[in-house]
């Protein structure tokens, strides 16, 4: 077994026990691969274990790998980095999902600039929650007029909400801001009773947000190992 795919089998158990430390099932977590920064090779070694779902955060690089593994249809490509909106075409073309939206600007775009031979882009509204220091993401009292306009786009897909908090190492303080994020999700919810994901936690917070609702971890360095600092800083 590779250390990719040991990784991954240590990654599903922290979910697995995070969701009975709360009583729930663990088939209620996607785990979403972030391989950005990481080869099409690592790619398939993870996709070889099993996992279909993976993260990008950078249009270009993303779309190369989308491009590079079409003999793996099985795979779902996650937009999940900052999305300025002359990229927003790739995005439309390659990706599955997009969980930046935060403008009405650029759901508009991707609306427009999808396929109408693929099935509708699933999009999440970026709610910035926490992290002040972040441009990326709407406050939560603009989250449903941005969903009403999202809900007009046939060739988008609402699926729910989006949140990168502020690094915090302490558990409660990290539960803290999931519970916000997951009362945010519950009230859409009540306007939207088909959405289905709240894409949340990340390495180092992932227990707090599974046990605050979270439906989706996205998972990078506990999967392919640490980064090279300089690609990650133009995250
Ligand atoms: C890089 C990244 C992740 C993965 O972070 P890790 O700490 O490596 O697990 C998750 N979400 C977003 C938006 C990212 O940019």
């Amino acid at each position: 077994m590779t250390s990719i795919q040991h990784n991954l089998q240590q990654v599903r158990q922290r979910i697995a026990a995070a969701a009975a430390r709360c009583g729930r099932a663990p088939e209620e977590i996607t785990l979403l691969a972030v391989s950005k920064t990481k080869p099409a090779s690592a790619v398939k070694e993870a996709a070889a274990a099993g996992q279909i779902a993976f993260g990008e955060n950078y249009v270009q690089e993303g779309v190369e790998k989308v491009q590079a593994l079409t003999a793996h249809p099985q795979l779902e490509w996650h937009f999940i980095g900052p999305l300025q909106s002359n990229k927003s075409r790739l995005v439309a073309e390659n990706f599955d999902w997009c969980h930046t939206i935060d403008r009405q600007r650029i759901a508009q775009r991707l609306n427009d600039q999808r396929p109408a031979s693929l099935p509708p882009l699933n999009v999440l509204i970026q709610v910035n929650i926490s992290d002040e220091n972040s441009k990326s993401g709407i406050m939560l009292d603009a989250v449903s007029g941005l969903a009403q306009q999202i809900a007009a786009l046939p060739q988008l897909r609402l699926r729910g909400l989006m949140a990168i908090p502020a690094a915090e190492s302490d558990y409660d303080r990290q539960l803290a801001v999931c519970q916000q994020m997951a009362e945010a999700f519950r009230q859409l919810q009540q306007d939207y009773p088909a959405i289905d994901t709240l894409s949340l936690g990340m390495s180092d917070d992932m227990e707090a947000a599974i046990a605050a609702g979270s439906t989706m971890v996205r998972i990078g360095t506990a999967i392919f190992g640490a980064r090279d600092a300089a690609r990650n800083s133009q995250q």
